[in-house]
This record gives C-alpha cells, structure tokens and sequence, in this order.
C-alpha cells in the first residue's frame, strides 16, 4: 500500500486547512482498505477523506492516521441499460460524463462538485433544499465496508437512511466502496446542456475570490445569514462569510481553523439565542 509520512491535509481539502498526518494511507484496491481497517483497534478513531471539499480539519493537530481513499477503487462500468457500477474513488465529473456518453443522466447539477462519487453518497450530495434533489434520487445499492461488524455488506436502499444531506455513513462507521445506480435515460444534447447551465450558474452565483468548502450549514436561518453575510459580523482576517454565496466561508489563503471554527460557532450561538437552529454540514475534525 501507499503510505506518505508527514503529509500537509491542508493540501487534501478545498478550504486549504488542516494539520498533518503522521501517516497517510493510500489504499489501491477495496481489499487493501478492508485489511487496513481490519488492523484498526474498535476504539480507534477512524479519518478518512475523499474529495476534501466538505471537510474543517484543525491545523493544530498532528493525526497519528488519516485514510485517503483517492486510489481504493476508480472502477466505472455499466452493467446494463441504465444501471452502472461505480467505486467510490470516482469523481463526479468522470461519473457524470460516463453515463452522459452512455444517454443516461439525471444527476448533472452536480457536476461542478470536487467530490468523489464515496464522499458525494456519504454526505448525500444534491441541490438546495427546496430543489428535493439528490445523488441518493438514483442509488439501488451501496457495497459497504461495515468497521463496527468489520466486514463488507451491501445495502439496498432502505438500509442507506437517505435524507436531506444524511445517509447511513454519518451515524455508523460505515464505509462506501462502490455504488449500484440506475440513471434515467437522457440525450446527450439534453445532459450536455444540463451541464453548461450548472457552469454557467456556479459561474455567476459561487464566490471563488477564496479557498472554500462549499455551504457551512445543512440548517439554518436564511434571513438572518443574509443580515450575517451583510455586515460581516465575526469575520476575522484570513477567514469570512462569503458576500456573494450565503452560507459559504472563505479562507483568503490564510486562514486557520480557529478563525473558521469561531465564526461557525458565533452563527450558532446567534441562531440559538434568536430561537433559531444552525446545524453544520461541513465535517469537523478537531
Ligand atoms: C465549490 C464547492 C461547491 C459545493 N457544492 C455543493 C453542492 O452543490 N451540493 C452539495 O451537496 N455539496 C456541495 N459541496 C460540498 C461537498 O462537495 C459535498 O459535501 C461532497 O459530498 C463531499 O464529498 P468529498 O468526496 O469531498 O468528501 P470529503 O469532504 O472528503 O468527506 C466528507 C465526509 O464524508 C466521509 N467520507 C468520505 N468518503 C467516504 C466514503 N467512501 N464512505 C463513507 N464516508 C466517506 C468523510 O470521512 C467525511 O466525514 C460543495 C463544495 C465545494 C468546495
């Protein structure tokens, strides 16, 4: 297995923050990661990262182990009309593309995520709330390693939890391998325009001036994020709420943990002391 010593994390996330691993395991095959899991004590902690782009780690701490599953599995095959196999190690693009070649799609307004198809299922990527959409919408079944009961299972979709940004894998120590899909079937001249339109949306709409991690809250106010995002209350220097995208934090290339975690944690005590409630959807690990 690929092992690297020493490794900067911030160069695995999006937001450019995080600390270093003593080692970073880089399993080639699903087999090499179950060993590799097999070997860790039931009490351990488990980190493991995919596409980095949903992920706050603490730049003050050094991780004994941290499991990057870029190389574990990049197998993408259709198995017969609109049902594919596909390894959690794939990015999104190279999924969506595949089935657009293939007219299948459904799924290309995820197509400017830099997430791999394992992360874009555990966190049940999709589109705002009030769009009901998500990668979940086309899942059958999802080929698991499961850490508690240390061995691989599939799961059909009742047993994923699927909700708004929630699956199976946030509860339980849970890992996804590869993914059954069934896409809906799709011109390519429809998919490829579906696909521009996402561009051209995250072109006018996301803030890129900075380093980010997408949206910071599953739940939140939007009123009062707006009044936030307008007066920039608790915006430090390497670190703000986006005036462009609400909900998003920007690193300006300097910013630490610390500043992002304070300022998530003052729009949560400002939602709860107004009544509200604020709920991350960014993973923290501390
Ligand atoms: C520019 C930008 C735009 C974004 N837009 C959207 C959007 O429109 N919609 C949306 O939903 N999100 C969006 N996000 C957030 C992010 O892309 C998603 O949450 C994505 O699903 C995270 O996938 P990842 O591979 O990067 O996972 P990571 O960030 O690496 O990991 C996220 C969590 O999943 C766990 N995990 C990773 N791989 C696996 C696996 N194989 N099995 C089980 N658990 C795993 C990790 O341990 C971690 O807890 C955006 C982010 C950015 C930077």
């Amino acid at each position: 297995m690929k092992i690297l010593e020493n490794e900067e994390l911030r160069n695995y996330t999006t937001i450019k923050i995080g600390g270093r691993a003593e080692k970073m395991y880089f399993p080639q095959s699903p087999k090499e990661f179950s060993d590799l899991l097999e070997n860790y004590g039931k009490e351990e902690s488990l980190y493991i990262i995919s596409g980095g782009s949903n992920l706050l780690i603490n730049d003050l701490k050094v991780f004994k182990k941290v499991i990057s599953l870029k190389e574990m599995n990049c197998e993408i095959s259709q198995i017969k009309d609109g049902k594919f196999y596909i390894g959690a190690s794939v990015p999104l693009q190279k999924l969506i593309n595949f089935i657009n070649d293939k007219s299948y799609g459904g799924i290309e307004y995820l197509y400017s995520l830099p997430a791999l198809v394992g992360g874009a299922v555990a966190m049940n990527a999709g589109r705002g709330k009030i769009h009901k959409l998500s990668i979940s919408d086309y899942i059958e079944e999802l080929h698991v390693y499961d850490f508690e009961e240390k061995k691989n299972k599939i799961l059909n979709k009742s047993e994923c939890d699927f909700s708004y940004r929630h699956s199976v894998c946030k509860e339980k120590k849970i890992f996804v391998i590869g993914v059954i899909f069934n896409f809906e079937k799709m011109e390519k001249i429809e998919s490829d325009k579906r696909k521009k339109t996402r561009m051209e949306l995250v072109r006018r709409l996301q803030d890129n001036s900075g380093y980010n991690f997408g949206s910071v809250f599953r739940q939140n106010n939007k009123y009062l994020m707006q009044i936030i995002k307008f007066i920039g209350l608790g915006n430090s220097k390497g670190v703000h709420f986006s005036k462009k995208t609400s909900n998003w934090i920007i690193n300006n290339g300097n910013g630490s943990f610390k500043e992002a975690y304070n300022l998530i944690e003052k729009i949560k005590k400002i939602h709860k002391f107004l009544g509200f409630n604020a709920i991350t959807e960014v993973i923290l690990w501390k």
